[in-house]
């Protein structure tokens, strides 16, 4: 596995590739890689004949007061990882090669789509999502993209992107990864103390809890997101941010679980802030 550190190495090893008529998928994360990483590297190694990953964390997606700063980063075992499952290069660029310090042109969708769920308590988040995966985009011409269930949200935004400005790339979903006990794995799992780690289980707990409902037939997703929210309301360490059911493909608010429906939820454990959810 190569890494390059310049958007240059980046062009002049894809240009090879591209020559010899390869196919080309690109991984973007921001590092201090878990499993669900590597799922989604097997996939795209699955998918196309070279694999890009980049590690970067993302300044512009961040707001004032978030963790920034704290986000846990280890590149070598990242690499190691990324190595394991096949990955044929990794881009890991300093802040200062992705964004000039001038910088001042950004992508964003303008619709209300960016505002429900996270984007009500995170309002530049996926002004800042859009720009640097736009970036990527530009710098790896990608065939594939490869993006988590996990981060529903994301991956819807990710696809009116890819519509609204015609990259002409394929964006493939990947199902939510769990450790054993349920939790949906992620990099600020690290932040949770020993007694945190056990009450983050009500996320899934929580989503199990959703999906059965709908699975009996329950229809109304109000109360669907009310017996969520009471089993999450009663562990003391958790403090609900948001339950919602919304249209899985423009993330509009929804009363009846009918057509594609995300029932998505963000928790704070402590001070972490935790995401999950499931589709019906
Ligand atoms: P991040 O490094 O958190 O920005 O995530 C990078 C990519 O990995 C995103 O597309 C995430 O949705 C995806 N991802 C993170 N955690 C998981 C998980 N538990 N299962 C599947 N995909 C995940």
């Amino acid at each position: 596995m190569k890494t390059a550190v310049t958007i240059k190495e980046v062009r002049a090893q894809v240009g090879e590739w591209r020559k010899e008529g390869l196919t080309v998928g690109l991984v973007p994360t921001m590092g201090y890689l878990h499993e669900g990483h590597a799922s989604l590297v097997d996939r795209a190694v699955s998918m196309c004949d070279r694999v890009v990953a980049s590690v970067f964390v993302n300044p512009t997606q961040f707001g004032p007061g978030e963790d920034l700063e704290t986000y846990p980063r280890d590149f070598a075992r990242d690499c190691a990882l990324l190595e394991e499952h096949g990955c044929d290069l990794v881009f890991h660029p300093e802040v200062s090669e992705m964004y000039e310090a001038d910088a001042a042109t950004y992508v964003e969708i303008l619709s209300d789509m960016p505002k429900q769920l996270c984007g009500k308590t995170r309002p530049i988040h996926f002004r800042g999502v859009c720009t640097v995966v736009s970036k990527l985009f530009n710098i790896v011409q990608p065939d594939k993209a490869f993006f988590g269930q996990k981060d529903a949200q994301q991956l819807a935004i990710i696809r009116r992107m890819v519509r609204d400005l015609s990259y002409g790339i394929e964006i493939v979903g990947c199902p939510i990864i769990r450790e054993e006990d349920g939790l949906a794995k992620s990099s600020r799992n690290t932040y949770l103390n020993e007694e945190e780690r056990q009450a983050a289980l009500v996320l899934s707990k929580a989503v199990f809890l959703g999906e059965k409902m709908a699975e009996e037939g329950e229809q109304d997703a109000g109360k669907i997101v009310s017996a969520m929210k009471a089993l999450i309301e009663a562990e003391p360490l958790a403090r609900i941010d948001y339950v919602s059911a919304v249209d899985a493909v423009t993330m509009e608010p929804v009363a009846r679980m009918e057509g594609s429906v995300l029932v998505a939820m963000a928790v704070y454990i402590g001070k972490t802030r935790l995401i999950d959810n499931f589709i019906r």
